[in-house]
């Protein structure tokens, strides 16, 4: 609001009250107005750095509450729907310029309109609770204990999106999203990693420049994380009499020279990087068909877990495993494919090659987040990697969208019985989620 309009609006009131109001609203366009020319100078100033912080101070009672609520509504098996519009109605009391559900179920708000995309990633969706015994409190309405809430999603991830909401709405009210159009995003991510963006980039047509990924970090910036890629070797023998063994060929025997190799498999064959460490191999289970118990099995089937390391190409590993079964009839190395239809009846068919990915310390984006962290809180942040999987790996994995981690919550107790979230950190991550908008380094085209 300009200060002619000001005047022009405040002649209507009563004398008194017309001062009072006059006062404000001068003194909100004066502040905004400091605050757009800090970001000409792309200098933040201390004084953004203080409005910030009162501001979010401000809404702690309304953050932490949004944070117990978002926990209470169940979200698993991908059903995101009650907890998306929980997401929704905050959102749109705080004036989203549009709030919508995707096509797959996902949850996207939008604000403001500049040239520059940056989208704020928190899957609102959670594991399973387990075994309902092992839980010593009720798992979604948790418990708050010296300041940490427990209960199942709050360190995996719903803790984000508090921050990642009342930021953005903060950012628009202080002038940080000056050519910024701001984007969050809560979707799923538990059943297959990165099929969320996919879909968004691909079916919705909303290609952000930057990501933040809202898994838990510590409140520390993470550059990546390993990759996978998921895989099947299917064995076919033929079935037989067991005391005639000698007429079939048994599919399980098939699979040994596999299993030997995959086993001993060591370096040069799983690469090493100096930041994400070494790709790894595991043969996870195992599934035969066979007529019964005293037969010959005529079918074999494992599956195998291969971690992926930066470096190391998704077509690379499949060769390698293909390498190895090469000699021998009927043996066959397959990706596996996820096609599940979310809770929408969305299909997105995707190959289960996640890539890895990190970004050099030294990049422009990373600098930047490191660089609010000190702005906001003086002491240094750290950049690190999550041993998990995130959508990072469709973001920068497969899109190359700059992308970093920032989030409340270890991910040491993501799928505990422990699941946990310092709420005062819910209520700071909302601080730096509100001053990256006004960091952001010039984009790629
Ligand atoms: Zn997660």
């Amino acid at each position: 609001m300009s200060i002619a309009k000001c005047l022009d609006f405040c002649s209507n009131l009563t004398v008194r009250g017309s001062l009072i109001v006059f006062i404000q609203v001068l003194a909100i366009g004066l502040i905004r107005e400091n605050l757009i020319s800090a970001m000409e100078n792309s200098v933040i100033e201390e004084a953004v750095i203080h409005e910030i912080k009162s501001r979010v101070e401000s809404h702690r009672d309304e953050l932490v509450q949004f944070m117990k609520d978002l926990c209470a509504i169940p979200s698993y098996d991908s059903k995101i729907r009650d907890v998306g519009e929980r997401a929704a109605v905050e959102m749109k009391k705080l004036g989203f310029d549009e709030v919508w559900f995707d096509q797959m179920g996902n949850i996207v708000g939008r604000i403001g309109n500049g040239p520059t995309k940056l989208l704020y990633d928190s899957h609102i969706d959670t594991v399973g609770i387990g075994d309902p015994n092992e839980w010593e409190w009720d798992p979604f309405e948790g418990k708050v204990e010296n300041g940490i809430l427990f209960a199942r999603g709050a360190s995996d991830e719903k803790a984000s999106t508090p921050g990642m909401i009342y930021g953005l709405a903060i950012a628009r009210d202080l002038g940080l999203l000056e050519g910024v159009t701001g984007y969050y995003f809560g979707n799923m991510e538990e059943w297959c990693d990165g099929i969320a963006p996919n879909a968004l980039v691909d079916a919705e047509g909303i290609r952000p420049d930057f990501v933040v990924i809202g898994e838990p970090t510590k409140m520390q910036i993470y550059r990546g994380h390993k990759g996978r890629v998921e895989m099947k070797i299917v064995a076919k023998g033929k079935s037989a009499h067991a005391a005639s063994n000698h007429l079939g060929v048994n599919a399980i025997y098939k699979l040994i020279p596999a299993i030997h190799a995959i086993s001993t498999m060591g370096r040069p064959e799983l690469a090493d990087h100096p930041f994400l460490g070494q790709g790894r191999i595991t043969i996870t289970d195992m599934k035969v068909e066979t007529p019964s118990i005293n037969a010959v099995p005529n079918l074999a089937t494992i599956y195998i877990d291969r971690r992926i390391t930066f470096g190391e190409d998704p077509e690379a590993v499949v060769q390698q495993i293909d390498h190895i079964i090469a000699e021998y009839e009927d043996v066959d190395v397959k990706v596996l494919f996820y096609d599940d239809p979310s809770y929408t009846g969305f299909v997105f068919p995707v190959d289960k090659i996640f890539p890895a990915w990190a970004l050099p310390e030294n990049h422009p984006y990373v600098e930047a987040g490191l660089e609010a962290g000190s702005l906001l809180w003086d002491d240094s942040l750290t950049t690190g990697a999550w041993s998990f999987s995130t959508n990072g790996t469709y973001w920068m994995g497969k899109a190359h969208i700059p992308s970093i981690g920032f989030g409340p919550g270890d991910e040491i107790h993501a799928h505990t019985v422990i699941d946990q979230v310092v709420l005062d950190d819910v209520v700071r991550a909302t601080e730096w989620y509100a001053l990256m908008p006004g960091m952001l380094p010039a984009k790629q085209e």
